[in-house]
């Protein structure tokens, strides 16, 4: 496991703890609302040199609060609101990858509309010039982003990690009862290249990276398994149609026959 000296580590650390801190001013006293997420962008040589100033700088300044965000410069700390979570608020203002991850099924539901608010592009712009590396999305969530069918936000970040070509370094420090952590930390998995999972607090990471990835494995071989059923039944449509077709032939003939 990696240690907590590591200056990513520490990062992560500090931003889950400014993401704490904005939270409680945000939420009116005595109600309860644990979800939130934390993102930033940063590059990692930045994170290895002066992570701290990073989230010094967001704390001055004049930043944009509501009861359910806290916007500075190139970071933001977002909560659920309604039926939106933090993660889709975040990644996905028009709602276009919400309709690819979840199922005709689950979207029958009475949500409001998307708010249309484009964090990232923002925190994209107000990424300093003078900031060696490449930018990447850092991202904290209380909750593993989730795996319930209605939101599938597991599913939305790997969505938006493949159609935008973002790099992300995520973290989260608990699951929540109506999330599967092994399946959601298996989605997340799936494209290393793109998406790195640091867990710098969490004891039990082995356990649930060792779960996770024999998770992927059952997950590959059903998909495997899926395709040859899938081959299998195209293969006796095609021949059924052949047969049909064939029979309507026979048909056609016999009743030109008759008709002779
Ligand atoms: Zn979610």
């Amino acid at each position: 496991m990696a240690a907590l000296s590591d200056p990513k580590n520490q990062f992560m650390k500090k931003l889950m703890d400014f993401g704490k801190e904005k939270v409680k001013e945000m939420i009116p006293r005595g109600d309860t609302c644990n979800q939130y997420v934390v993102a930033c962008i940063a590059s990692e040589e930045e994170l290895e040199e002066r992570y701290s100033t990073i989230i010094e700088d967001a704390g001055k300044g004049s930043p944009e609060t509501t009861d359910t965000y806290y916007f500075s410069k190139r970071l933001v700390v977002i909560l659920n609101k309604h039926h939106w979570h933090g993660e889709a608020r975040l990644l996905d203002p028009t709602g276009r990858l919400w309709e690819t991850v979840t199922t005709e099924k689950d979207k029958k539901d009475d949500r409001e509309p998307f708010e249309g608010r484009y964090f990232v592009g923002k925190m994209r712009e107000n990424f300093p010039a003078e900031v060696w590396g490449t930018p990447k999305l850092v991202l904290f969530s209380h909750y593993i982003p989730c795996t319930i069918p209605r939101h599938q936000c597991a599913r939305l970040i790997e969505e938006y990690v493949n159609t935008t070509g973002t790099e992300i370094i995520l973290s989260y420090e608990r699951s929540h009862g109506d999330t599967d952590e092994e399946r959601a930390y298996a989605i997340l998995s799936r494209n290393k290249e793109y998406i790195t999972i640091i867990l710098p607090w969490k004891q039990d990471q082995e356990a649930i990276v060792e779960q996770a990835e024999s998770f992927l494995e059952r997950m590959e071989r059903g998909t495997k398994r899926d395709r040859k059923k899938h081959k299998k039944r195209k293969e006796r449509e095609t021949e059924n149609t052949t047969e049909s077709s064939q029979h309507r032939q026979r048909n056609r003939k016999r009743k030109r026959k008759r008709s002779k």
